[in-house]
This record gives C-alpha cells, structure tokens and sequence, in this order.
C-alpha cells in the first residue's frame, strides 16, 4: 500500500495538477522556443514509454493529483498518443484531462482523441497572419492551426481554448484581432506574458497583461470580469463587451506562484516542481531500477515537499534563475 496522503508541499499548497511532455519533438520550429537546427533529440530509449507515463499516473492520481495535462514538444506527433490518452482518461479519480498542442495535426485527428475520451484542448497560436505565422513558426501552416481549432470546436470539445504569447514587435498589434477571433469563433483567447525562457527571450518584448486589458477596454469598452471554472488554474477571465472570451495569464507581472499546484514531468522523465528551477528528479532512473509503486509514491511526496516557493523571476535583477527549454519541460 502507498501513502495516499494527498500532496502538499512545505508553503501549504495542495499540488494537484501534473503536466506531462510526451515527445521533445515538434512539427514547428517556434523562434522563441526552439533554434531551427542543431537541436538534439532525445533517442527512444531516453524518453519514458507511455506505460511508465501511465504508471507515474496512476501513482500520482493515487497522491490526489486531480488534473493532468498533455504537452510536448508537439504530443500529437508522437505515435499511439490517442491511446495513451485514452488510458490516462480511464485513471480512476482523474477529474480533467487536457492537451496542449499546435493544432496542426488537429483537424485530421480530433475524432479519435475526442472518442479516446479527451473533452477540452488548448491550441497555441500566435498569430492570425499567414505571412507572420511562418515567420514566428518557420513553417507555413496557419490555414491548418485555424481548422484544428474549428474541427476540435465542431467535434464538441469544450471549451477550445487559444493560447497566444503576446510579444512587443512581434504580434502585439493583433490583440484586438484576437478579440474579433474569439467572438467569431466562439473559443477562449488567452493571452500568455512571454516569459524568460528558450534563447530568444528579451524583456522588452514582455506585454504585461495589464496592457493587453488596456488596449482591449479602450478599443471595445468595459470588460467583465467572469468568474474562472475550477479548471481554469492562473488566468483571469473576461467577456468582451459584444461578446467573446478573452483570458489573460501573468506569470511575470502578477506571478501566481503562491497558489502553485503543479509538478511537470518531461519526456525523459525528469519531474520539475517549478518551471524556473534547475532541480530535477529523475524519475525515469528509478522507475527502471525496479521500485515499487510505494517507492515511487515516496518520490513523488519527497519532490514535492521540495516544491519552491516561487520563481523569483522579478526579484532577480540577473535574470531568470533558469531558461527552460519548453519544448522540452512542455510550458
Ligand atoms: N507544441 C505544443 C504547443 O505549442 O502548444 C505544446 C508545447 S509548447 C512548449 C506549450 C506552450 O508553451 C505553448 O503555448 C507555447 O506558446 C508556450 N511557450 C513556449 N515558450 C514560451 C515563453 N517563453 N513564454 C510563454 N509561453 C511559452
Ligand atoms: Fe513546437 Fe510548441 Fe515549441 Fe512551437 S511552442 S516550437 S509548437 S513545442
């Protein structure tokens, strides 16, 4: 028998939700999170198979972790995902599954994730600029992300949320353009600070999330505040006077990190308490040494005990304490 106490770490917090890079692989080249070369992917043996995933899983839905998140790297590039998908939905007490991805293999897709027992997603776009995705992305592929998102809207899953990095220069002119998305197409938009992360990260470029609600109330008038769903984690909700969708998420400006419930875990199997920590657990070790599921459950309670107690991002004037590579920890 584990201990299945439910986590909690050394600052109180309950720690409840589990996101999971199945794949350091992606069909995009996004300039802000991976170089368009040189970038070594780990080999097969290195990356966790989809039943030690699952078995982590279970041992940490086991530890009361309620909610768990799909991510990559791209996840639906990686083979027998709607599968792996499917499994996790079956886990006994997981109360929300979801999945990040581009959603340029969504359209094509979306049926057998949907029937796998997957109900919500989140598609990252940046922009709604054919000329401009391929520059931010170095791939074309924008008609493609746009009808993932319609066919993952049509198939019934709910909600279909887009997830823009609002950048200075790059595709902050497109925030009212993603109002009118939002109102158009009935999904959320939720705008992400860009945070100090991969190699192209500038301040400068950082639009706080105060600007983006400035810019939207002026254009459009009042927003409303709408009351954010147990699922809905940082972000602070809004409908658009007209109506529409609009979140935004301030890891930088307003960080959330005293309400923190999270643990990642990338593809090879490393387990992160904090986005900005070096400190990585590696799970995948003692997973192939042969330890039970009580051994694993231990680590788990050992990790999060550990948990930080923020990412001290702006009290440290030399920058971040680390520059995640999100491709691989999965954002
Ligand atoms: N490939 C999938 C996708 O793009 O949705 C999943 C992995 S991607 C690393 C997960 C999320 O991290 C994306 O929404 C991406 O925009 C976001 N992300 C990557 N680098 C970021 C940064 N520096 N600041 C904020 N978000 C970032
Ligand atoms: Fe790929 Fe997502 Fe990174 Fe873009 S943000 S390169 S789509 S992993």
């Amino acid at each position: 028998m584990i201990d299945a106490r439910p986590l909690t770490d050394r600052h109180q917090r309950r720690i409840n939700y589990l996101r999971v890079s199945v794949t350091d692989r992606c069909n995009l080249r996004c300039r802000y999170c991976m170089p368009e070369e040189g970038v070594p992917s780990l080999g097969h043996g290195a990356i966790l198979s989809y039943e030690e995933f699952l078995r982590v899983g279970r041992v940490a839905v086991a530890l009361g972790i309620e909610k768990i998140r799909v991510t990559g790297g791209e996840p639906l590039v990686r083979k027998g995902i709607e599968d792996f998908l499917g499994r996790l939905a079956r886990l006994g007490g997981l109360r929300d599954l979801a999945l990040t991805t581009n959603g340029l293999l969504l359209a094509e897709r979306v049926q057998a994730l949907r029937d796998a027992g997957l109900r919500r997603v989140n598609v990252s776009l940046d922009t709604l600029r054919p000329d401009r995705f391929e520059r931010i992305t170095r791939r074309p592929g924008l008609d493609r992300v746009l009808a993932g998102i319609r066919a993952a809207r049509d198939a019934g899953l709910r909600p279909v949320k887009v997830n823009v990095v609002a950048m200075r220069g790059v595709n902050h002119d497109e925030i009212l353009d993603f109002a009118a998305f939002a109102r158009e197409e009935g999904v959320q938009v939720r705008f992400i600070e860009f945070m100090p992360a991969g190699a192209a990260w500038e301040e400068a470029r950082v639009v706080p999330a105060r600007e983006i609600l400035e810019t939207l109330a002026a254009a459009l008038g009042p927003l409303r505040t709408l009351p954010n769903g147990p699922a809905g984690g940082p972000s602070r909700v809004f409908e658009l006077p007209g109506g529409g969708t609009v979140g935004v998420i301030s890891p930088l400006s307003d960080h959330f990190c005293g309400t923190c419930n999270r643990l990642r875990l990338t593809a090879d199997g490393r387990l992160r308490t904090c986005l900005f920590s070096r400190n990585e657990i590696d799970l995948r070790a003692v997973l192939r040494s042969g330890a039970d599921d009580r051994e694993l459950a231990r680590v788990l309670r050992e990790a999060v005990s550990a948990k930080p107690a923020g990412h001290g991002l702006s009290a440290a004037p030399d920058g971040p304490r680390d520059r995640p590579s999100m491709h691989r920890v999965g954002g």
